[in-house]
């Protein structure tokens, strides 16, 4: 038995031109969360989809605890559906209006049921539905209820008690609460952290907001343009992030303990980030890193462990003991 719920190893997404998802090799050890930051557009969304299998990776590998299921047709999928579940963004497109609560939160029991995989335990499916709804804090009265009756935040935990009713090994969160009021925005983020605590599945938490991982995450992986720049333990990232690009993003987000961490000013990147039909060659940041030198525009950066605790970092700037250049501490222009 692995020790890992997930192992991505190399994993190229592209469609057609477009390099989407570019080499990502990524673990997530049993019960542990590990963020996903980046961009719109870096690609963290594709991941996600992958791992669920509603996209067929173009190349690598995604391994569910111990099965490969990179390329398993729907037939073949469907054993391992249920150690694998996924919440969107946008919790009104994810369900189905014509339906009840109840028939969404209930939905992958059913299907399970039909193919005669139910578990004993789970057989009184409206039961099941409601313990589910209870855990994200609603009534069993709403599994009578029609989702667009209900706020943005009770639908998110709809989809959220749907995700969980079958106790997968892993949960992909794709930017759980950025279509949220931000009103209601922590209380579903600590739903989550609660309930991954209590139930112990492994969380991907895909995000563009490290500030929102501080308290969830065990480890923090940094993507852009398609590939991973930064990886490691979420202390790491936070005290001593190596790369530039983690630094950048780190200076915009607000700063959550003023004693440990000097005031900064934000770094402003410029430009856009480049488009994934052409990236640019060598370290695909040049075009907007502050500390780029020639070499940076031809010859792509290695990943290389920096720390013994698995911290990795893709700069040519960085020396192996993780000391290197911060962009924040640059003079402002
Ligand atoms: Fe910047 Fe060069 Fe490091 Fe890329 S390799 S992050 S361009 S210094
Ligand atoms: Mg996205």
């Amino acid at each position: 038995m692995t020790e890992y719920a997930l192992e991505l190893e190399n994993l190229v997404m592209h469609f057609g031109a477009v390099r989407a998802v570019d080499g990502v090799s990524l673990q997530i050890p049993k019960g542990s969360v590990v963020a996903l930051v980046g961009e719109s557009g870096s690609g963290k969304s594709t991941v996600g989809r992958c791992i669920v299998r509603l996209l067929e990776p173009t190349e690598g590998t995604v391994r569910l605890a111990d099965a490969d299921i990179t390329h398993l047709n729907r037939r073949r999928l469907r054993p391992h559906r249920r150690d694998v579940s996924i919440v969107f963004q946008d919790p009104a497109g994810s369900l189905d209006p014509r339906l009840t609560v109840g028939d969404i939160v209930g939905e992958p029991l059913r299907l399970m049921r039909r193919r005669g995989d139910l578990p004993a335990e789970q057989r009184d499916i409206s039961s099941a539905v409601a313990e589910s709804l209870r855990r994200v804090g609603l009534r069993p009265e709403v599994a009578q209820r029609s989702p667009h009756e209900l706020s943005g935040g009770q639908r998110q935990r709809v989809s959220i008690a749907r995700a969980l009713i079958s106790s997968p090994r892993l949960l992909v969160a794709d930017e759980p609460t950025s279509a949220l009021d931000v009103s209601v925005q922590a209380s579903v983020l600590n739903l989550l952290a609660d309930l991954q605590r209590d139930l112990g599945f492994a969380c991907l938490f895909i995000t563009h907001d490290l500030s929102a991982v501080e308290y969830l995450a065990d480890e923090v992986a940094v993507m852009y343009l398609g590939q991973l720049v930064e990886q490691g333990p979420r202390e790491r990232i936070f005290g001593v992030p190596a790369h530039p690009y983690t630094q950048a993003l780190l200076s915009a987000a607000p700063v959550p303990d003023p004693s440990t961490q000097r005031s900064r000013r934000p770094v402003l990147l410029g430009d856009d980030l480049p488009s994934a039909i052409d990236p640019p060659p060598g370290c695909r940041f040049h075009t907007r890193c502050p500390v780029a030198v020639e070499r940076c525009k031809t010859e792509v950066p290695e990943s290389r462990v920096i720390g013994e605790d698995g911290h990795r970092v893709a700069c040519h700037l960085v020396n192996d003991d993780g000391t290197g250049p911060d962009v924040r501490d640059l003079p402002t222009a």
